[in-house]
């Protein structure tokens, strides 16, 4: 059977769906009363709103509550939106020109207030009515003294019985150019209501009617009509819930969908036997016993290679949980069975830094290892190339040098990707690629802990592995947060450290080319550890070096030469000095918290008791309080990525931004929303698995909905 995704013509050659061109909410925004051409085109050209669909999905960002009307006697200047009922009892036009105001007395039993306008004079003195009973609705500010409500918006009773806006009032975000047109929040939501109007009974569903019963949803029309218009605080949370899941679904069965469409299309290597270097390495050469952890990794690993479909796997796990022995134990496998493997890490150090280990760890056992980076001189490369299609090599490792065309293996059976997120999708894919019909088995390692909620959706086409435990024997850091006035003790306890012959990091904010103060602080700081302690030899590096230099300067550290480094965040990624015991992280509220987690993770390699110590000005904003907090709290890196997506957004999340991904979510957050999202992706999982090809009479109106559905940005893990 031919399997294809939903973007593909042929899967619906026999399904006959509705053509949308017919839809309600296809018709163009300008048709909407009180829209018109002038509108209609600032409406596409801000918020690219072009038909009734696009305005009913543009949702607000805030309700304030209608029920409660206030008293003059209660409204002050700092309250958000407020109601109040009364009578206009005088109007007056103040000023000439562009200066020109309105204002309204206007009064109930317990006192008045100003109401005032600067715009639209002209027809406010025509419509409003003097001692006739209003409800206005607006922000209260302070002038001259006065409490005053600018641009209030108001209702007369029989206005409200006609078209109430409902008990809560929907903000919308608007630009300034729309504000300049009385496009405000206010117009809208006037739109919106009006569109409501008119789309009673003409919005189709889309879902299928079983997942609606069986989640007690509401059905769309309600949850859109109460997203503009909730009737109550209930109807708001249902149709939330309705509209998070939805969206959250759908990206959940184009994924799942893609991973059931790889497995079908692509076929796999098996390897079926556990042989003798695999046996071999663990009997004779493995140091110590495996973590729990990294036998349940094994096991899963072992079982996806098993099985005739290609392995797509993603190993998070700490730094320092051990990952790279696994990823070894893996490419033994490999080899056990007729099959070379790659290793690639993103940085020259890195690369090296795997090829001292697995050389260590394999010393003693006869394979061919090698690395290739971008310095290799072009003879050994030459001789590389050679044996990578003799076979002789049956692990390559380096960096990005090894997706170069050049390089041709006799049989690539995995490829293990080190940091993920450094490396492109598209770079993932070139790797595949290596084989003509079956592609290599894949693995992807990252130390940047995702939360899994993030996980199931930028990698949701993958599957998971996590090493959640450390070797035993390793003592957890301990983080303190000091403010200047500890400077003292702080120097007093390096040099106690110093005295037991540990080294010490000290960690400045990434120097940019525009930041020439970073630098001054970097170099001053610099000095003024020399100064201090002028016993040890410091060492600096920082990323305006030379690359040459900063290797220089990160050997001489590694070989005990250089006692304390100074730098900036260039040492973040992977580098291993276990001598290492203290990371101190100036101006530590400048840096994000994986960041700082990155950075700890430098120490407590060895078996010595580690510290990070995070100096921080006075001043700390909330939000920098809490990372700083975070970080003594923990020293989990899955909680601390929980933490830090629920500060930022995930949006901004390391590993996001390269993973071709737009985070357009439209209502639903990954941050908050992760019990919507597992529900998502459980129900998800059972439709596909009950009706791959959603060819079901019954789940025709989801397959209508996805192929409809615009974003198209998973299509990228489909590579054929
Ligand atoms: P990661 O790549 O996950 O940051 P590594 O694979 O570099 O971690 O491992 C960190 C250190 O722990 C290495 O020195 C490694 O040899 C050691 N190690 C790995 N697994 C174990 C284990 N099961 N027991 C003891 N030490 C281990
Ligand atoms: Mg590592």
């Amino acid at each position: 059977m031919v399997i294809s995704n939903f973007n593909d013509p042929a899967f619906f050659s026999q399904i006959h769906y509705l053509c949308f061109m017919t839809d309600f909410l296809d018709q163009d925004i300008k048709f909407l009363p009180g829209v018109g051409p002038k509108k209609a085109a600032l409406l596409e050209k801000e918020l690219k709103i072009k038909n009734f669909r696009d305005l009913i999905y543009y949702f607000p960002y805030k309700y304030v509550d209608r029920t409660k009307i206030y008293k003059i006697s209660e409204i002050h200047a700092q309250m958000p939106y407020i109601q109040v009922k009364g009578k206009i009892r005088s109007v007056e036009s103040v000023g000439l020109g562009h200066k020109q105001r309105l204002t309204a007395r206007f009064s109930d039993e317990t006192g008045s207030i100003e109401l005032v306008w600067f715009q639209s004079i002209k027809w406010q003195i025509e419509h409003l009515i003097l001692n006739k009973e209003y409800l206005i609705f607006g922000k209260p500010s302070e002038f001259n003294g006065k409490i005053n409500v600018v641009h209030p918006e108001m209702e007369t009773e029989e206005e409200q019985k006609l078209k109430s806006a409902g008990l809560f009032q929907a903000f919308y975000v608007t630009s300034e150019n729309m504000k300049k047109k009385f496009l405000n929040s206010r117009a809208i939501n006037k739109l919106q209501l009006t569109l409501i109007q008119l789309a009673k009974g003409k919005i189709r569903e889309t879902l299928p009617s079983h997942l609606v019963k069986r989640l007690k949803l509401y059905s769309l029309e309600e949850a859109l009509f109460n997203i503009h218009k909730p009737e109550n605080t209930t109807s708001l949370k249902n149709a939330r819930f309705r509209l998070k899941f939805e969206e959250l679904f759908i990206i959940q069965m184009k994924i799942i969908a893609l991973k059931h469409n790889r497995e079908n299309k692509f076929k796999g290597f098996r390897f079926e036997k556990v042989g003798f270097n695999f046996n071999h390495f663990y009997k004779d050469f493995l140091p110590f016993e495996l973590t729990n952890a990294q036998k349940n990794v094994l096991k899963e690993i072992r079982r996806d290679v098993n099985r005739n479909i290609q392995m797509n796997r993603l190993l998070q796990g700490d730094v320092g949980s051990g990952k790279t022995l696994v990823a070894l134990m893996a490419m033994l496998l490999a080899i056990d069975n007729g099959f070379q493997s790659c290793l690639m890490a993103p940085t020259e150090i890195l690369a090296q830094q795997h090829f001292q280990t697995i050389s260590n760890f394999l010393n003693g056992m006869s394979l061919g290892t090698a690395l290739l980076t971008g310095s290799t001189k072009a003879s050994e490369r030459k001789e590389i190339h050679d044996s990578l299609k003799t076979g002789k090599i049956q692990i390559l490792m380096g960096t990005h040098a090894l997706i170069e065309n050049t390089v041709v293996f006799k049989n690539l059976g995995l490829v293990v990707i080190d940091e993920q997120h450094r490396f492109g999708v598209a770079q993932r894919a070139k790797l595949w690629q290596k084989n003509d019909l079956i592609p290599p088995h894949v693995l992807v390692m990252t130390a940047t802990p995702i939360p899994r909620t993030l996980a199931m959706t930028v990698y949701g086409d993958l599957d998971i592995s996590v090493i959640d435990e450390l070797p035993p024997g390793r003592k957890p850091v301990e983080t303190f947060h000091f403010f200047e006035n500890k400077r003292k003790q702080v120097y007093n306890f390096l040099k106690q450290q110093l005295e037991k012959g540990r080294q010490i990091y000290i960690v400045y904010p990434l120097i940019t080319e525009s930041e020439k103060t970073d630098l001054k602080n970097l170099e001053e700081g610099f000095r003024h550890i020399t100064e201090l302690f002028p016993e040890v030899k410091t060492g600096m590096v920082h990323g305006r070096m030379k690359p040459v230099q900063k290797e220089q300067a990160m050997e001489k550290f590694k070989a005990g030469k250089t006692k304390i480094m100074v730098a900036t965040t260039v040492i973040e990624v992977g580098v291993d000095v276990p001598n290492a015991s203290v990371m101190v992280i100036e101006s530590a509220e400048r840096f994000g918290l994986s960041q700082l987690h990155q950075l700890r993770g430098r120490v407590g390699r060895g078996a010595e008791q580690s510290y990070c110590i995070l100096m921080s000005s006075y001043k700390l904003s909330n939000e920098s309080r809490k990372r700083l907090a975070t970080m003594v709290r923990t020293n989990d890196g899955f909680e601390i990525a929980e933490v830090d997506m629920k500060l930022r957004g995930p949006g901004d999340l390391e590993g996001t931004q390269q993973s071709g991904i737009g985070f357009d979510l439209k209502i639903a957050n990954l941050g908050k929303d992760g019990e919507i999202l597992k529900l998502a992706r459980l129900m998800a999982t059972e439709i596909l698995d009950d009706d791959q090809l959603l060819q079901k009479e019954e789940n025709r109106v989801l397959l209508e909905n996805l192929k409809a559905s615009k974003q198209n940005e998973f299509n990228w893990s489909s590579i054929s």
